[in-house]
């Protein structure tokens, strides 16, 4: 049983019609596929649904699950990022979204009006690390982990996305190894926090696909402190482009089994995923 809830096609910064992605998931013997487009931004940017879209991406989808209804289940909803200072998840599911995804791509730095984006490339990264955060790694990685506890405490979406994308451009430990202890302390609180929610954590394996990380998010050991904490954990591939729908999704199934997990959970379904004999 193969399924998929985080999917970025044209009406964001993925390729490809919806349509597309829905034959590859049936091609590929999915069945579930949920459409997670990033929802829309104030500032003008390159990457998130357009407010005059958001609809015609709401029916688009909602079309699609009635014409393939027998073949596969599809499912509508969005990425939505955290703003601090205002409720963007219900602002976004009074759109009868059938679930969302909750993440954080950018960060608020305290006196500053601007967010400041973690993840859209190395030299932004850089540039925010040294200008903002007097190149303290430590303070950068801080305030991400702080804004992730807000966005769970504020609540109102059914999946956390990408755990601990503040990894994205360590690769090789460039800027920081996760046995530091204030590196475990921020997870640790932050996992704290989910403990006593119905929030389903995904693995996301979209790094991969973009050749950014050599490893999933989250992190192994953090995956193994979610199984001792009962936390629910789902798999997605934070897909960009039709072909790597499923890219990485056996290896991260292993090492899913190997924290111990038998199940993962989705909004929508409970998946085994437990070795057959024979
Ligand atoms: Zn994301
Ligand atoms: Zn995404």
């Amino acid at each position: 049983m193969k399924v998929n809830y985080h999917t970025h096609c044209n009406y964001c910064d993925g390729k490809g019609e919806p349509r597309e992605y829905v034959l590859e998931a049936i091609n590929r013997s999915f069945s579930s596929l949920g459409f997670s487009s990033h929802a829309p931004l104030k500032e003008e940017n390159d990457w998130t649904l357009k407010d005059y879209d958001v609809d015609n991406y709401l029916l688009e989808i909602k079309r699609l699950k009635e014409e393939f209804k027998n073949s596969i289940n599809i499912y509508v909803g969005l990425e939505i990022d955290f703003y601090p200072d205002e409720n963007r998840f219900d602002y976004f599911n009074k759109y009868n979204l059938d679930y969302s995804i909750g993440s954080v791509h950018m960060v608020k730095p305290k006196g500053s009006s601007v967010y400041y984006s973690v993840d859209e490339s190395p030299e932004i990264f850089e540039s925010v690390l040294t200008n903002l955060f007097s190149s303290s790694i430590e303070l950068f990685t801080k305030e991400y982990y702080t804004t992730l506890r807000n966005m769970i405490i504020q609540g109102g979406f059914d999946i956390l996305g990408h755990f601990d994308l503040i990894k994205k451009f360590n690769k090789g430990y460039k800027y920081f190894t996760e046995d530091e202890p204030w590196y475990r302390e921020e997870v640790f609180q932050t996992l704290d926090l989910l403990e006593d929610t119905d929030i389903i954590v995904e693995m996301n394996t979209g790094a991969l696909s973009r050749g950014v990380q050599d490893i999933p998010y989250p992190s192994k050991w953090i995956l193994e402190e979610c199984y001792r904490r009962n936390i629910k954990v789902c798999l997605n591939s934070d897909v960009h482009a039709p072909n790597n729908i499923e890219c990485y999704f056996n290896e991260s199934l292993d090492i899913l089994r190997s924290c111990g997990f038998k199940e993962l959970h989705t909004p929508f379904e409970v998946i085994d995923i437990r070795r057959k004999n024979g």
